[in-house]
């Protein structure tokens, strides 16, 4: 049901998710309104890694080519043991990789791509961005929605994205199943200059340190300008009543036993803010009437697999060729939801597994690293549904991949 004009497909929340959809809405001929609460959009936090299923997603939304002079191509994802700094695999990023997938693996500043995103939004007619709207509820009427802000404004339109991230507050409406999971780990990140760099950093690839209950993951961003890290460990401390736990003097206590590549990282990684981790258990039902969840309110995943946007994504061109394809808005929302929700399901769980993998304890890691000490960097075999991600054939549309990321 391809359109032009009509009410807009209200969207709720500006992050990635959101903005993507609304792009990939507007350029099939939809009006859409995104109301995003914070004053400005934008993005907080540092690095994003983004696999070849989602540069695969940024080409169909015609935007990859835009964010080649922000974004670095690693050579390699590095995994090596915190304490000792012993390889213990190691995925080759290289030609065999591109030929496989054919689209690139991409690391950049998440901030550089909202704001491309937010520019190629800007460029479209047909979307409207408000920030400062703070969506407290929405109402199904007849054959569309009205939406409240907390400042007493109501929206009305054909049906409405709740892209409303991790906290979302229409998830409830769909599906209410209380607060996200507290995972007890937190996170630490942040980026500095390459040129207060140590001898050593892996300043071409992504460099993975895993120990018992902990991980630091580093590369470059922004072209190769900035160096980010994120550093992640298990509180000991954790109470869910409280926000005492996962302070800085944990994090050095946690990773003082580490490597003088680890430590130097530690040394350097910013302390002022700190991100606690969650997730939720997957659910089959994202979508009531002219309502659907998108991104995190609709599969909030643990970041161990670096997917979280990449499936944001995902979900973006997905929602907006099913809408295309479908008699209303409800119906394209189920066919969204029916060709969505078992993949996050699995990128949902795979996620967690892979935190268990990394964080094991002495012992577990010993024979981790035996298991995988014969594995070759071009070994895919465990990454081929997720990296070789396409949308399905009834949703596909040209996605050429530029020439500036060929090769
Ligand atoms: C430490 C860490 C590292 C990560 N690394 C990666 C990575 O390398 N690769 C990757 O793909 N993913 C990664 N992720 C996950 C990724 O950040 C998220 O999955 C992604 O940002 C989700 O996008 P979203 O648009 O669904 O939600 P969000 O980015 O949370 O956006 C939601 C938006 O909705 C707005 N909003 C909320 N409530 C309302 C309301 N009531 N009214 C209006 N607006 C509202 C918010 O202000 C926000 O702008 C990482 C996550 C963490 C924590």
């Amino acid at each position: 049901m391809a359109r032009s004009g009509g009410a807009p497909v209200l969207i709720v929340g500006g992050g990635i998710g959101g903005l993507a959809t609304a792009l990939a809405l507007a350029r099939r001929g939809r009006e859409v309104h995104v109301l995003e609460k914070a004053a400005q959009f934008g993005e907080i936090g540092a690095g994003l890694q983004l696999a070849p299923n989602a540069s695969h997603a940024l080409a169909q939304l015609g935007i990859l080519d835009l964010l080649a002079p922000y974004a670095v191509r690693p050579r390699r994802i590095v995994w090596r043991d915190a304490r000792s700094g012993n390889l213990v695999t190691e995925l080759d990023l290289g030609a065999r990789f591109q030929e496989r997938y054919g689209y690139p693996y991409l690391v950049m500043h998440r901030g550089d791509l909202l704001d491309v995103l937010l520019a190629a939004c800007r460029a479209e007619g047909r979307i409207v961005l408000e920030s400062g709207r703070t969506v407290i509820d929405v109402e199904e009427r007849d054959a569309g929605v009205r939406i409240y802000t907390a400042d007493g404004a109501a929206f009305d339109g054909v049906a409405c994205v709740a892209a409303d991230g991790l906290w979302s507050k229409l998830r409830a409406l769909v599906h209410a199943d209380g607060d996200p999971i507290p995972a007890r780990y937190v996170a630490y990140r942040g980026t500095f200059p390459v040129s207060a760099l140590w001898d050593g950093a892996g300043l071409e690839d992504v460099t993975l340190w895993t120990g018992h209950g902990l991980h630091l993951v580093q590369y470059p961003i922004r072209g190769g300008e900035l160096f980010n890290q994120v550093a992640v460990f298990r509180s000991d401390r954790f109470r869910a009543d409280s926000d005492d736990w996962g302070t800085p003097d944990e994090l050095d206590a946690r990773f003082a036993g580490g490597c003088a590549p680890v430590l130097a990282g530690i040394e350097r990684i910013g302390r002022e803010r700190r991100w606690t981790m969650y997730d939720r258990e997957p659910i089959g039902c994202w979508t009531r009437g002219r309502l659907a969840l998108l991104g995190d309110a609709a599969h909030p995943m643990l970041q161990y697999l670096a997917q979280g946007a990449c499936q944001a994504l995902e979900d973006a061109v997905v929602l907006a060729h099913a809408l295309d394809a479908a008699e209303d808005e409800p119906s394209g929302f189920l066919a969204y939801q029916q060709q969505r929700y078992l993949r996050t399901a699995r990128v949902q769980y795979s996620a967690r597994l892979f935190g268990e993998i990394w964080h094991v304890n002495e012992v577990g890691a010993t024979l981790r690293d035996a298991m995988l000490a014969r594995r070759a960097p071009d070994d895919f075999t465990h990454l081929e549904w997720l990296y070789g991600w396409r949308p399905p054939s009834n949703v596909r549309g040209t996605a050429r991949l530029p020439r500036i990321f060929r090769g």
